[in-house]
């Protein structure tokens, strides 16, 4: 049976049926500040591109994952990255023009 954390510390189990169990959405993999998973029911895959075709696919909960274009969303790692790279783009921008 898969256990998860809720953001407020409570630990749930979901008992989904055999088949349920077996497709069970995986425990966030966010770090939170306290060093240790997050480990709340997830619903989406960091999409950072890592190259080589492939993407970092950390499974994220709701509030770790962050929506930053249509389908699209980053764990809190990679927004971090997101954020330099866009801060990154701006300058270039600036440069050229
Ligand atoms: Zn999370
Ligand atoms: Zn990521």
């Amino acid at each position: 049976m898969p256990w998860y954390r809720h953001p407020d510390g409570a630990v749930v189990h979901l008992n989904l049926g055999r088949r349920g169990n077996r497709n069970a959405p995986v425990p966030c993999e966010a770090v939170r500040a306290e060093g240790d998973r997050c480990a709340w029911v997830s619903g989406y895959q960091c999409d950072w591109k890592l190259g080589g075709g492939k993407t970092c696919d950390r499974w994220l909960c709701n509030g770790h994952a962050l929506e930053v274009g249509p389908d699209k969303h980053l764990c809190p790692e990679h927004q971090v990255a997101y954020r330099q790279w866009q801060a990154a783009r701006v300058v270039g921008q600036k440069a050229t023009s």
